[in-house]
């Protein structure tokens, strides 16, 4: 399936209508689909492999806004913080102070999000809430790194409710913690993905990270 411009203009719209921000995620895509839709306008795009964000990133316009997005290993930072927007996957307090470290070399800061574990699998990434709260208090410190939200990845099942009460779950951790988040506004919370984003939305997603359906199944 090829990138599609009409499912982009309808999804663009809809996150737009919720007050959200969409994210195209382009892993293992090519330039030329990107470019497709750059040039409808879209400038935030996600990708979850360093590799492939540093070979991408220098052919394709300077004002894309690259997210992160997928688990970065801490010695990998140094490559992706002089060209990263936002860094969603954040999982430890170790590789927060790698990215504040390296921000400090590049004299940038570099916004942040804290991933949080709300699926039933074992398998994904993420502080637990007991974890969240107790290094909230020790953000402050990192003066690099501003932390804007948080961000999560709902269970795969076709289950509605359960999706739907694990983002709730998250909307209410990030509100919790709102006084620790730098911003002035209400905190980022990037959640929703092709499958079960326009949950995501109804339940108050500020940020959703759509690939396949705008840019085809990946192999
Ligand atoms: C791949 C990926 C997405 C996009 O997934 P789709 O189902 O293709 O929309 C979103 N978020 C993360 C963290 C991903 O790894």
């Amino acid at each position: 399936m090829p990138v599609s411009v009409a499912n982009f203009l309808r999804i663009k719209k809809e996150v737009e209508e919720a007050g959200a921000l969409l994210v195209a995620v382009s892993k293992k895509k090519p330039i030329e689909d990107i470019l497709t839709l750059y040039k409808q306008g879209q400038r935030d795009f996600g990708e979850n492999y360093v590799q492939e964000l540093i070979e991408k990133q220098p052919l394709l316009p300077a004002d894309i806004r690259w997210h992160f997005i997928g688990h970065l290993q801490r010695n990998k930072v140094k490559y992706i913080v002089p060209i990263c927007s936002l860094i969603q996957g954040v999982d430890s307090l170790a590789l927060l102070d790698e990215i504040n470290k390296q921000a400090i070399r590049c004299n940038r800061t570099i916004d942040c999000l804290l991933q949080v574990h709300i699926a039933q699998e074992e398998t994904k990434f993420g502080f637990d809430e007991a974890e969240l709260a107790s290094i909230m208090p020790l953000l402050a410190a990192r003066k690099n790194v501003r932390i804007l939200g948080l961000m999560g990845m709902a269970s795969f099942t076709a289950e509605e409710s359960q999706i739907r009460a694990e983002f709730q779950h998250l909307k209410r951790i990030a509100t919790q913690h709102a006084a620790y988040f730098s911003l002035t506004g209400t905190p980022v919370v990037s959640m929703g993905m092709s499958g079960d984003y326009s949950i995501a939305l109804k339940e108050g997603s500020t940020l959703v990270r759509i690939g396949s359906l705008l840019f085809g199944a990946r192999q």
